[in-house]
């Protein structure tokens, strides 16, 4: 075989080997159904489709245009909407298609400040910068790791947003939008929930419902607690046809022209999926993410929201900076195999050095671990944080406890090696 081809193929096969033996605890992250992955596979990664399903450009798009019509029908079931868009690419790209449809330069838009756990496409720098939007940050209460309910009224009265937006990537508890409905109301600017981080969470029930609270439209990922392929999806429930009209036009032809068709069809399997399955997988997240916060409180991690109970989502964030800060700590966690994400908090001034940890207990949870094992992982993580111990010798328990842990859970085909060799040649 092409020396180049071996290499590739060699490297992937190292990769699954290494994660099939790791904990994965990135928040954005989680492990894909065996059936969603089928259709990565399929054809319809090679073809094209522009437009909404009956109103293409191209040809070839008739068994694409069921599967769409199929796909945006289960979007609508799952989130309880009157409109699924399910064509953006990423979150991002649906974040880019709010920009584009709500938006234009000059105007104001309050959110989240980075520092505060928002993601880069609200930030000066990400896609909020590049639409010449004018951003200004809510006031952050940061004992509860939430917005400061008042303070945030009272920016809304004040700045009059045309678009209120919310939504974090360290999510850690709801957003208080009926709090904050009045204020909306006032001022008449749309709300926007980012709800990247969170979408199978309030797909199953959990956390909250931003539809029924306030929100005028809801973007996300579909890959971090909805377990699905990488890709996006925006929401509506407005009987606005005009502002839902913008929307779409935002996706099409604002941000997007093919839109990644295998993904969209694993997506609908996903979906399905989650109609079935989400409530238990949405119930067990959460409870695995307060159980992994008060055991790792308990061993001596300075654990955030100590007094809220961490976390109301499958996030947590800790303050690592006494043990040698969030990059020298996750490092140390990789060469143990567990996988994590240095952090910025509230607190730090430079990106360089955050003093956060980030972790979330998503993939834990579809690899069908429950409280108990979130003592044993936290153990394993105090061993090479707190007591550093040498991180290998910490990595064979790491992998004695993923032998139990290694098929995905809720879906169709459980009992599925998670990351299983997908080879159709040799
Ligand atoms: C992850 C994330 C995004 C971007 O999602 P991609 O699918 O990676 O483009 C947007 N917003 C928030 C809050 C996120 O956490």
């Amino acid at each position: 075989m092409d020396e180049h081809l071996a290499f590739i193929e060699e490297q992937v096969d190292r990769h699954h080997e290494w994660f099939s033996k790791s904990l994965p605890m990135i928040a954005s992250e989680n492990v894909i159904s065996p059936l969603a992955r089928e259709r990565l596979l399929s054809d319809f990664g090679d073809r094209y489709a522009e437009g909404l399903p009956g109103e293409r450009y191209y040809q070839g798009n008739v068994f694409v245009d069921e599967v769409e019509r199929r796909v945006v029908t289960l979007a609508e079931k799952l989130f309880r909407c009157r409109l699924a868009d399910v064509r953006p690419i990423s979150g991002t790209v649906a974040n880019l298609a709010v920009y584009y449809a709500l938006l234009e330069p000059g105007d104001i838009m309050t959110s989240v400040a980075l520092s505060h756990g928002a993601h880069i496409s609200s930030a000066k720098f990400g896609a909020a910068g590049m639409r010449g939007v004018n951003n200004v940050n809510y006031p952050f209460d940061v004992d509860r790791m939430n917005l400061d309910v008042d303070g945030t009224a009272r920016l809304i009265r004040q700045v009059r947003p045309k678009v209120a937006a919310f939504g974090q990537s360290v999510f850690l508890f709801p957003t208080p939008l009926k709090e904050l409905r009045d204020a909306f109301q006032e001022t008449g600017c749309r709300v926007w929930y980012d709800g990247a981080h969170v979408m199978g969470l309030i797909a199953g029930g959990q956390f909250q419902d931003p539809l029924r609270e306030g929100a005028d439209v809801i973007t996300g990922s579909t890959h971090k607690t909805l377990p699905g392929p990488q890709h996006g999806i925006l929401l509506s429930d407005s009987g606005d046809e005009k502002f839902v009209k913008r929307l779409m036009k935002g996706v099409f032809p604002g941000v997007v022209s093919n839109h990644h068709l295998h993904a969209m069809a694993a997506l609908g399997v996903t979906l399905a999926e989650h109609l079935e399955f989400g409530r238990d997988y949405a119930a067990q997240v959460v409870r695995n993410a307060k159980a992994l916060g008060q055991a790792l409180h308990e061993r001596g991690f300075k654990v955030l929201a100590e007094k809220h109970g961490f976390t109301e989502s499958h996030a947590l964030a800790m303050d690592v900076s006494a043990l040698g800060g969030g990059a020298q700590v996750s490092l140390a966690f990789e060469k143990a195999n567990i996988i994590t994400n240095k952090n910025l908090l509230p607190w730090d001034t430079s990106s360089l050095r955050p003093s956060g940890v980030r972790v979330g207990t998503q993939e834990l949870t579809r690899l069908g671990m429950r409280e108990a094992q979130m003592q044993e992982v936290a153990g394993l993580m105090a061993r090479v944080a707190i007591k550093k111990e040498d991180p290998p010798r910490v990595a064979k328990d790491v992998a004695g406890l993923r032998r139990d842990f290694n098929t995905v859970h809720y879906c169709f085909h459980p009992g599925v090696p998670a990351h299983a060799r997908l080879r159709l040649f040799r």
